[in-house]
């Protein structure tokens, strides 16, 4: 069983509890204005460029056969109109000024990946954890994952956004120890206009998530000038309130580490945050939540 991954990343402590290996799935049916991981959301191979890496050697003109690079006044042009993103002009680059983004890989040699931080996982509670992207977006390689994991005696989480076929995320979602649902907005109209998508299936899922007993963390990344309102904690309180079994929620403050990201790959970061939130900023978020829940509210 094969798959699309964009990175591997160890010794993780934010996706999960204790100390965990996190598999970043590429694809995702979302379309968040502030994605902190935008080469996640096509579920192919994303060709990256930093200019500032380049040598201007032209080494890449000749590797490319769709003529996508040209050298204007001695100085590299990279248009990517017409890439078909085969890689070729990546694995030509001396200076990896260029870089294939997401590998194909299988299930075997990610979890002989996994196993070998087992002494972290068993000293911290952790384990592997499958992110992404959405890992629905790829139903039969992130359920095939977690049964390897399972089979070679290790915890395993499922970061989703809840936005998929409601049976394939439960039978996915029952493979998992623990399920790290995501909640980006509690107002309807915001929720489609900030992330391409409604919210009512996305609730519709964690409802009967909830009913088939899993175990359950709200993951709400919160985004200033966007979702850090008032309107928003008490939507949010009230959600986790009303589905059972929420064990925790998790306030996860905005990292504008995707504007550089999003621009590597050539996307529009016109509308993206710049700034960090203030800790004290974020403090006072947490305590706002708390204030209307007695679920368990942490952050990061
Ligand atoms: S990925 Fe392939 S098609 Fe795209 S620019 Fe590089 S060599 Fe050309
Ligand atoms: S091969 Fe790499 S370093 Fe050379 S011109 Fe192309 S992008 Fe720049």
């Amino acid at each position: 069983m094969t798959g699309t991954v964009f990175d591997v990343q160890r010794f993780s402590v934010h996706d999960g509890p204790g100390i965990r290996t996190v598999v970043f799935l590429k694809g995702c049916p979302l379309d968040c204005f502030w994605c902190h991981n935008p080469e996640s959301k096509c579920r192919v191979p994303n060709i990256g460029y930093a200019p500032g890496l380049c040598l201007n050697c032209g080494a890449c003109l000749t590797a490319c056969k769709m003529n996508c690079h040209r050298m204007e006044n001695d100085r590299h042009v990279y248009e990517r109109a017409g890439c078909r993103r085969c890689g070729a002009c990546a694995e030509a680059c001396p200076a990896a000024a260029l870089e294939t983004i997401g590998r194909e890989t299988n299930v075997e040699s990610l979890i002989a990946e996994a196993v070998r931080d087992r002494p972290f996982y068993e000293a911290t509670g952790g384990g592997l954890t499958l992110s992404g992207g959405e890992p629905l977006a790829q139903p039969a390689f992130a359920a095939a994952l977690l049964r390897a994991a399972k089979q070679a005696s290790l915890s395993a989480c499922l970061e989703t956004s809840g936005y998929a076929d409601g049976s394939v995320l439960r039978e996915v979602a029952t493979l998992a120890d623990k399920v790290l649902f995501d909640i980006k907005e509690s107002d309807s109209e915001r929720h489609r206009a900030g992330t391409g998508v409604p919210l009512e299936p996305i609730v519709a899922n964690l409802s009967r998530l909830a009913a088939a007993g899993a175990r359950l963390e709200l993951r709400c990344p919160i985004v200033p000038g966007w979702n850090d309102r008032d309107g928003h904690w008490r939507g949010l309180a009230a959600l986790a309130r009303r589905v059972r079994g929420i064990e925790g929620i998790r306030l996860m403050p905005y990292h504008p580490m995707g504007v550089s990201k999003a621009e590597r790959i050539g996307l529009d970061s016109a509308n993206m945050p710049r700034e960090f939130p203030e800790p004290d900023t974020v403090a006072q978020w947490a305590h706002a939540v708390q204030a209307l829940t007695d679920i368990p509210v942490g952050v990061g």
